[in-house]
C-alpha cells in the first residue's frame, strides 16, 4: 500500500503521518473491520443529515372521558416526535386558551360524550373558544380526530363542533376531519397518516422512513386479543324481592400479565341472548346452520349472531344499508329526509327484530343481512377490586338491565348475559381499560368523597380495597344509594368492617323506596353541607360514579348550592369553584 501524502489524499500533514504510522500496523482482519465501521457510521450520518425533518412544533390537545381520546393523542405525539417534530400533548383542561395565539399547528383529539356533550375535561376550552372571548386564528392549520359511536344520535358532535368552530376562526384545514365510531383503530391510523403526510407535504419536510404509523395497543391481551377469564365467583347482591339484580363477579385473571389501577374499567365481550337470535331466523326463515362468511371466515348463522354481531343496537346507518333488501313502502318513507324525526323516535328502544318484522317483505340472504350488522362491541364495566387486596383477579359488579318497551321484554346484551349465562368455570372474553381521568389521588394522606349509588358504587370498593392495603391515612367519605336498606345496600357487610377498622371515615346511604318522600344521596350531601365544604376546603377530592342522565347532573348541581352556600359565594363563583376542582382533578367523574 501506497504511504499517504497531502497531494494524494484529502488529508492534513499530521493527519498523513499519524495514518502513515497506524496504517502499516493492522491486520487484514482489523483493516476490513474499520473500513466497515467508517462504511456505517458515515451512512448513519449521511442519513440523519438528509432525512432529518425540520423542526416544527405541533400542539396535540384532547379531551377525554374515559381516556381513549388520550391515549391516542398520547401515540400521536409519540408517533410525530419519532419523525422529528416538536410536540406537546395536553388535555384541553390544562391547556391555556391564551397560547392558541402562538402556535400554528393543532391536531384535535376528542371525543363525545352522553347526548352529544364535550368530556368533562374539554368544556371549559369548547366554551371558550364558542364564546366571544375566541381569537381569530387565521395563522392556524388544523385537524381533527372525532371520536364517538355510531348508535349515539349526536354522533361525534364535540369533534364536529370543534372542526366547524376552527375554521370560522379563521384557521386551515390541514386535512379532513375523520369521525371514529367504537372501532377507532383504523380509522385514527388513517388520519394520522393523512396529518403527517401534509405536515410533510406544506412544510416541505422529509419523511424519516419508520415502518408504521399503526395507532395499536401494545399489551399482550387487548381489546383485539382478549383475555379469557375464568369466572370464580357469580352472585346476585340482591335479597330475595328485590326489584333488581346486581351481580358480583369475579374473575381470574392469572397467567394474564393484565394489570390494572382503581378507576380502570373492564372491557367485555358478551353473547347475544339465543332467544333472540332464534327469533331472527324463524322471522327469516333461514337455516340454522347456513354458512356465512364475516371477515373472510366462514361460520354458521347462528354463531355468527350470537358472538359476533350487534343485534340489539339499531343505527341509522344500518336502517338505511336494510334498505335496499326491504319492499315496504313504511320503511322506505321512514328512511326519507322527511321523516328524520320520526326515526330517531324508532330508533329508541327498538332492535334488529322489530325491523324485520315490520318492515317486511325482504329481499335478502343471510350474508347479505350479516354484512349490514356492525361488530358485537364489549361493554365496559368498572373494575370493583384493587390488585393489591386480589392478586391476579377482577371483579365486576353489573346491574341486570331487562325492561318492556313496545311489547317486547328487552334484555341488556351484557348485563343479562352475566345475570342468566355466565357460570362458575366459564371463560369470559375481557381486557382491561384504562381510565387516567379516575384516579385516586398521588398523595394518600388526601381525604376523598365518594359519591356512588347503585352500582356506581363499583370503583369505590376498589378504592378503599386499595387503601386499605397500602395503609393509606387519608380520610375517606362515601355516600351511597339504591331503593331499599334490606335488599338493595350493596357490598353492606364490607362497608362497615371499613367503616370500623377506620378505612372508611364516613359512610351517608339514602334508600330511596323505604319512606314516603324519595331519598337521594344528593338529599344526604345537603343534610352535611357544612361538613362537607369543609372537606372540600381540606383538599378533598370528589368522585361521582353512575347514572348520567340524572344523578350526575343533580349531584353536580347539589355541590354547585352547597359550595355557593356554605363558601358565602354567587353561583358563578361557586361554579369557578368547582372548575378550578375539575382543573386540579379535584372533581373526577366516571358515569354511564
Ligand atoms: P340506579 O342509579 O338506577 O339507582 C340507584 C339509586 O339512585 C336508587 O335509589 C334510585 O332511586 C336513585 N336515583 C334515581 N334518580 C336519582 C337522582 N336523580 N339522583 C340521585 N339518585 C337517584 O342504579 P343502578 O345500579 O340500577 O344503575 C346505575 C346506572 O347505570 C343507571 O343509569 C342505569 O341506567 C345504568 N346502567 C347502565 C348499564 C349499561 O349497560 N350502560 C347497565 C346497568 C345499569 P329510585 O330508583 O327509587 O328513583
Amino acid at each position: 500500500m501506497l504511504p499517504f501524502q497531502v497531494t494524494n489524499s484529502p488529508f492534513n500533514e499530521e493527519q498523513v503521518e499519524l495514518l502513515n504510522r497506524l496504517l502499516p500496523t493492522l491486520t487484514s482482519a482489523q483493516k476490513l473491520w474499520l473500513s466497515g465501521y467508517l462504511a456505517a457510521t458515515e451512512m448513519i450520518g449521511v442519513t440523519a443529515q438528509q432525512e432529518a425533518p425540520v423542526s416544527k412544533e405541533v400542539t396535540v390537545l384532547y379531551g377525554s372521558q374515559t381516556g381513549n381520546a388520550q391515549k391516542l393523542a398520547e401515540k400521536v405525539g409519540e408517533t410525530l416526535k419519532n419523525r422529528g417534530f416538536h410536540v406537546t400533548v395536553s388535555s384541553m383542561l390544562d391547556f391555556k386558551p391564551n397560547e392558541l395565539k402562538k402556535i400554528d399547528t393543532l391536531l384535535i383529539v376528542v371525543s363525545t360524550y352522553g347526548e352529544g356533550e364535550p368530556p368533562d375535561n374539554a368544556l371549559s376550552f369548547y366554551e371558550f373558544l364558542h364564546s366571544k372571548r375566541a381569537p381569530k386564528l387565521d395563522h392556524l392549520r388544523f385537524s381533527v380526530l372525532a371520536l364517538g359511536d355510531t348508535s349515539y344520535e349526536h354522533f361525534c358532535k364535540t369533534g364536529k363542533d370543534f372542526d366547524k368552530r376552527l375554521e370560522e376562526l379563521g384557521g386551515k384545514r390541514l386535512y379532513e376531519r375523520v369521525d371514529c365510531d367504537v372501532d377507532y383503530e383504523e380509522s385514527a391510523t388513517k388520519w394520522l397518516d393523512g396529518v403527517l403526510n401534509e405536515l410533510n407535504k406544506q412544510g416541505s419536510f422529509s419523511v424519516v422512513a419508520t415502518p408504521s404509523t399503526q395507532v395499536q395497543p401494545t399489551a399482550l391481551y387487548s381489546r383485539k386479543h382478549p383475555f379469557q377469564a375464568e369466572v370464580l365467583e357469580n352472585i346476585n347482591l340482591n335479597g330475595r324481592g328485590s326489584n333488581k339484580e346486581t351481580r358480583h363477579i369475579e374473575l381470574s385473571l392469572e397467567g394474564s400479565g393484565l394489570v390494572f389501577e382503581p378507576g380502570d374499567a373492564l372491557g367485555v365481550f358478551p353473547k347475544n341472548d339465543p332467544e333472540l337470535v332464534d327469533l331472527i331466523i324463524q322471522e327469516m326463515k333461514w337455516n340454522l346452520d347456513t354458512s356465512v362468511s364475516v371477515e373472510g371466515k366462514e361460520e354458521p348463522l347462528k354463531e355468527v349472531l350470537l358472538s359476533r354481531l350487534e343485534i340489539t343496537v339499531l343505527t341509522e346507518q344500518l336502517l338505511q344499508s336494510l334498505a335496499s333488501f326491504s319492499r315496504s313502502p313504511d320503511f322506505h318513507a321512514l328512511l326519507s329526509a322527511e321523516q328524520e324525526e320520526k326515526r330517531k323516535e324508532y330508533i329508541k328502544g327498538r332492535d334488529v327484530l322489530d325491523v324485520l318484522r315490520e318492515f317486511g317483505p325482504w329481499e335478502m340472504t343471510p350474508e347479505q343481512f350479516v354484512s349490514s350488522l356492525r361488530k358485537l362491541q364489549p361493554r365496559f364495566y368498572s373494575i370493583a377490586s384493587s390488585l393489591a387486596a386480589y392478586p391476579e383477579e377482577v371483579h365486576i359488579t353489573v346491574g341486570a338491565v331487562r325492561y318492556e318497551a313496545h311489547g317486547r321484554l328487552r334484555k341488556g346484551v351484557c348485563s343479562t348475559f352475566c345475570a342468566e349465562r355466565l357460570h362458575i368455570g366459564d371463560k369470559l372474553p375481557v381486557f382491561i381499560h384504562h381510565n387516567p381521568n379516575f384516579k385516586l389521588p398521588k398523595d394518600a394522606n388526601t381525604p376523598i368523597i365518594m359519591i356512588g349509588p347503585g352500582t356506581g358504587v363499583a370503583p369505590f370498593r376498589s378504592f378503599l380495597q386499595e387503601r386499605e392495603a397500602i395503609g393509606a391515612k387519608g380520610k375517606s367519605w362515601l355516600f351511597f344509594g339504591d331503593q331499599h336498606f334490606v335488599t338493595d345496600f350493596l357490598y353492606q357487610t364490607e362497608w362497615q368492617a371499613w367503616l370500623k377498622n377506620g378505612v372508611l371515615t364516613k359512610m351517608d346511604v339514602a334508600f330511596s323506596r323505604d319512606t314516603d318522600k324519595k331519598v337521594y344521596v344528593q338529599h344526604r350531601m345537603i343534610e352535611q353541607s357544612k361538613q362537607l365544604f369543609r372537606w372540600l376546603q381540606d383538599g378533598a377530592v370528589v368522585y361521582v360514579c353512575g347514572d348520567k342522565q340524572r344523578m350526575a347532573r343533580d349531584v353536580h348541581e347539589t355541590l354547585i348550592h352547597i359550595i355557593a352556600q356554605e363558601g358565602n359565594m354567587t353561583r358563578e363563583q361557586a361554579e369557578a369553584y368547582i372548575a378550578d376542582m375539575q382543573q386540579q382533578k379535584r372533581y373526577q367523574r366516571d358515569v354511564y
